[in-house]
């Protein structure tokens, strides 16, 4: 399908050829070198993490998260239940054991008595969780004030999966930087993107420096190759660095384009009885990656407005599904509630790119309309 109006498109700068252009100059074309260095500079500074380490996926800074807090076979993750399959697939690559935490209403991400409900069955069970994922759904920032002090009670740590949430901040500080580990993604359809690559975010050296390691094939620090550890080819190229590099010095204007686009959608649809959006709390800033609604009691929903979109050649999509649903984690445990899963019936993520006009926003605004009140 060829749309018109996408999703969540990448959205150049302009100043990304500059730095491609010097890594092809110097023939760094690698996975190693300058830009590579710069760039893991340049997310320290913008996001001010002590240390940051670009590898090649968001995915691949999960699965190093988790390696590098020592997770293994057998252990339990809290893991929160609506998001990105992305999010929990690490945990089983480790050998360890997901279980699913559902969401508060609010920001839609981990519910904060959930996860303490969770936490206390797995201490009375003498099964102590080895690490609690939240995300940041949507760019908006979880209930972190209450997950930071279940965690830090119980000395748990945390893993901020911060995929859609680069520019987003919690009190001041930036998302991905509050909890012991933060991950970022720059795949296509993120905020910014390298085309494909990650980033993962500690102020601990010594998380960051076990997961180089792994990253690197797990080489040991001697001339001839010598290897003690299974490692992975994580790296990120200097060439996607390159591109990282000039999408970070914009970075400010996305965030507040797609802040724009969010209010421009709220501004026209909140006197609509039944629509609804993710609240963000005084002292939060969500970047709205994606600007989400919720769209209940009318005859029509999310599956009808999607179709009436589609045959104008505009991409929506559903709220993630969530894991617990999934065919592939359903028989796993789970804590409380049908949160996410109302959100995921009722839910629909409208195009949200940096680059969306507002003809073009009026034109989903009217159609999305036109279909529920038509049918009401
Ligand atoms: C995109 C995304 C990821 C994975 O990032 P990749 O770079 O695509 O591997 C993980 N978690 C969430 C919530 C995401 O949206």
């Amino acid at each position: 399908m060829k749309y018109k109006i996408y999703l969540s498109p990448p959205h150049m700068s302009g100043r990304e050829m500059k730095y491609i252009q010097e890594a092809f100059d110097s023939n760094w074309v690698a996975p190693v070198g300058p830009n590579i260095d710069a760039f893991e500079e340049e997310l320290c500074r913008y996001t001010g993490s002590r240390h940051a380490l670009a590898v090649s996926s968001g995915t691949a800074a999960l699965h190093l998260a988790l390696l590098a807090l020592g997770v293994q076979e057998g252990d339990i993750v809290l893991c929160q239940s609506l998001t990105f399959v992305a999010t929990a697939n690490p945990i089983v690559y480790v050998g360890a054991k997901p279980v699913f935490i559902d969401s508060e209403p609010v920001t839609w991400n981990m519910c904060p008595d959930a996860l303490e409900e969770s936490i206390k069955h797995y201490l009375n069970a003498g099964k102590k969780p080895k690490a609690v994922i939240i995300v940041h759904l949507y760019g908006m920032p979880a209930m972190l004030d209450e997950i930071l002090y279940l965690c830090r009670k119980h000395d748990i740590p945390l893993i901020e999966d911060a995929a859609e949430a680069l520019g987003s901040e919690y009190r001041g500080r930036k998302a991905g930087t509050l909890g012991d580990i933060g991950i970022l993604s720059f795949n296509g359809n993120k905020i910014i993107t390298t085309s494909g690559g990650g980033a993962m975010l500690s102020d601990n050296p010594l998380y960051i420096e076990r997961a180089r390691f792994l990253a690197t094939q797990a080489r040991e620090p001697v001339r001839h190759y010598e290897h003690r550890e299974v490692g992975y080819n994580y790296r990120m190229s200097n060439v996607c660095a390159g591109i990282g590099r000039g999408q970070l010095e914009v970075i400010d204007e996305r965030v507040f384009q797609r802040r724009a686009n969010f209010q421009f959608y709220q501004t026209a649809l909140r006197r609509i009885p039944g629509i609804s959006f993710q609240k963000e709390f005084a002292a939060i800033v969500s970047n709205r990656w994606i600007t989400a609604v919720i769209i209940e009691g009318h005859e029509a929903g999310p599956f009808q407005i999607q179709n009436a979109l589609l045959e104008q050649g505009i991409e929506s999509r559903p709220i993630w599904k969530p894991m617990h649903c999934q065919k592939i984690y359903k028989t796993l445990p789970r804590f409380e509630g049908s949160v996410s899963e109302r959100l995921f019936e009722h839910g629909i993520c409208l195009p949200s790119g940096s680059n969306l006009s507002e003809p073009e926003m009026c034109t989903i605004i009217a159609k999305l309309l036109s279909v529920i009140e038509h049918r009401r």
